[in-house]
Formats: C-alpha cells, structure tokens, sequence
C-alpha cells in the first residue's frame, strides 16, 4: 500500500498553518494540533479538544509518526541509555543525563553514519537513512514521557553526522524550539559535526542561535585525515576559515571537541599546535575521554596525561575543559551500544532492562 500520508511530526507551526488554511480551517486550529503533537499523542483521537470532524479531515491526511523504546539501560550514575525501534525497524539510540541545570537528551540524527571516524564504533556500521525531523523529535518526547521527565537540553551527538541530513535537522530545531510547542530554548540545543565546511557556513547564515561543537581531535592535515576522512574532503585551513565566519557572522563561540588519543593527538607539540588553531577564533575546547577504542590500533591517553594536556593548553591561553564521562558502564558514549544490540552481543545482566 502507498502512504501518502503526511508526516505532521516534521511539520513548522508555519507549514501546518499553511496546510491548514488551504483546507480553509483556521490558524488556531492548527496551533491546537501543533500543541498536542508537541506532548506526544500518539494518535488524532486523543486531541481531546478538537472537533470529531476535524479528527477525522487530520486522519485523512496526517499520520504521527513515533518510536518505540525496545530496551532501557540505566548507568550506576544514573544516566540511561534507550534503543528505539522506528516504523521500519531501524533501530537508532540515545541518552538521557542528568545535570545541575535538568536534564539533557543526546540524540540521534541517522541510522549508521557515513564519516567513518576511526575511534567510532559506528564507523563500522552501515549508513541506511536519515533521520526525519518527526524521529528526532520522538526520541526526545518518547524518554519524557517513559521517565516523566521535562528536558531541558538536547545535543544532536548520538549516532549520525547532523550536517549530513541538514534539512531534517533544521526543521527539528525549529519545530523544538517552537513557543507553541516543546518550547525548548535554543540555546540549549547543541550540535556537533565532524566539520563539514559548507554547513558550517550555512548554518551560521540561517542564524539560528543553537549551539556549535565542531569535533576537531586534530589540527594536522595528515594526523586527522588518517582517523576522520571527512578531513580529506575539507582539510584543517578550510575548517578554520568556516569557523571563523561562523564566529563572525554568529558572534557566538565554537566548542571543539577534542578526543584523546594515546601517542596520536597528545604530545605537547599537539597542544601548541592546536592553540595556533584557536589562536584568532573565539572558542572553547572540550577534552574527551576516548571510550573504547582498543579496535583499530588505537588507545586511550591516560586520564594523568589529559590533565598534562589541559595545563599545556592552558599555559598556552586556551579556554578548556575535561568532559566527564558519564555512563561509561552502559556504553552511553557514541553507540556503541547500537553497535552491540546489532552485533548481536549480550549485555552484562546487572543492567537493569524493561
Ligand atoms: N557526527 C557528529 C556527532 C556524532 S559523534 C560529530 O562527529 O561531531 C559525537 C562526539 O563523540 C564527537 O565529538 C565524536 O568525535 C565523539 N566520539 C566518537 N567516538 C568516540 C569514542 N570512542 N570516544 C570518545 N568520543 C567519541
């Protein structure tokens, strides 16, 4: 059968008000619809407020997408891990972590990645498709709901490069951000890419003020060429020069993440190097913790040498911080989860499952 209905999910407030006033039905009609969309109703019938008839014209034309959560992890440190199954059984993951300021939802924006990053354990994971605006939204709705929590925070880190599948995104953070809907600030959206230079200046011309991390994990063409191969096609200079017209045109900081890789990207030389980088950029630069990566001849730099690096960088005036690894005993880090749920392997039994 042809589904030619339409994702409502991956709508604006904007193109519903559009659709709707061609049906000729009013503006505060599709607010309603956009408002209870927003809280996660799983179908028309339960938009209590709405006429039956109109229910009924919506379900002609709409379908609401969702995603099923198939397991739930919880970390001893409280953060949880959720594998989600889509209509067409892909099945994509994202964390829920708890912090000071609430709570923050780390999610996916594809199923599989193409960037092939040498320290992911993605990277061995076929890409099968985007992620549409409406399966983006749904992992942030379906783990409020489950958890009965408000989130506050969302980071598009979980699996997927979100430059790759740049209009979804986009349409997500517009319809998350919507005062008539989830309502969730924009700054406290964050978005992190692996540099793809052209979305970089897209982005920053859209003037959209969620936040920018750009994972750099090296400023030597050769060294970040052999663990990230999207720097082939877009080498360090031509990085620097799209963040600073993110810089220029945004007025707002980059966050560089920066992996820590054992005898790759940790040698004082590597953090001179990476404070010339910065030198004319207005940035922050976030040490991580490598998880895992034993696969592929690489290892992690010691949590002793991270804390070296960090003081050299900061003798060398950079701005910088240690990210702390939350849910290190759930995998909760760059899916290695999915990676395992796919693989088949079998989690440890002290996790505490649905
Ligand atoms: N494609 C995007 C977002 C997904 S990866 C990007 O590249 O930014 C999210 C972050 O996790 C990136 O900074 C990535 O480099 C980092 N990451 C991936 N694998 C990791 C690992 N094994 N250990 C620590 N960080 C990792």
């Amino acid at each position: 059968m042809i589904d030619f209905l339409k994702d409502i999910k991956s709508m604006t407030l904007e193109e519903l008000i559009g659709d709707f006033a061609s049906m000729g039905l009013k503006k505060y009609k599709a607010e309603q619809t956009f408002k209870w969309i927003s809280k996660n109703v799983k179908s028309f019938d339960d938009m209590s407020d709405l006429s039956k008839d109109l229910r009924s014209i919506l379900k002609q034309k709409y379908k609401i997408i969702s995603a099923k959560i198939l397991k739930r992890l919880e970390s001893k440190d409280g953060t949880k891990k959720f594998i989600f199954e889509l209509e067409d059984g892909a099945i994509i993951e994202s964390v829920l972590m708890k912090y000071k300021f609430g709570y923050s939802v780390c999610a996916s924006t594809q199923v599989g990645c193409k960037m092939r990053c040498k320290f992911c354990a993605n990277s061995n994971l076929t890409f099968s498709r985007n992620l549409y605006a409406s399966e983006i939204l749904s992992q942030v709705q379906e783990i409020s709901s489950n958890e009965g929590v408000t989130v506050s925070n969302i980071t598009l880190m979980g699996v997927g490069e979100p430059f790759d599948n740049y209009e979804n995104v986009i349409k997500f953070i517009k319809i998350a951000t919507s005062q008539k809907g989830m309502s969730i600030g924009m700054r406290r959206i964050s978005i992190s890419t692996c540099g793809i230079c052209d979305k970089i200046i897209r982005f920053a011309d859209e003037k959209i003020s969620a936040t920018l991390s750009v994972s750099l994990h090296s400023v030597d063409d050769s060294i970040r060429s052999s663990i990230m191969p999207i720097n082939k096609a877009f080498g360090v200079e031509e990085l620097k020069k799209a963040c600073r017209y993110y810089n220029k045109v945004s007025n707002k900081r980059i966050s560089f993440e920066y992996i820590m890789l054992n005898g790759i990207n940790d040698s004082k030389k590597d953090a001179k190097n990476l404070s010339l980088f910065l030198k004319d950029l207005i940035s922050h630069v976030n040490l991580i913790p490598a998880n895992n990566v034993k696969y592929n001849g690489l290892s992690a730099t010691s949590t002793e040498r991270i804390y070296v690096f960090a003081n050299w960088l900061m003798s060398f005036g950079v701005n910088v911080t240690i990210r702390r690894t939350l849910g290190p005993d759930i995998d909760a880090s760059c899916g290695q989860l999915r990676a395992k749920f796919l693989s088949g392997e079998n989690y440890e039994c002290s996790f505490k499952d649905r």
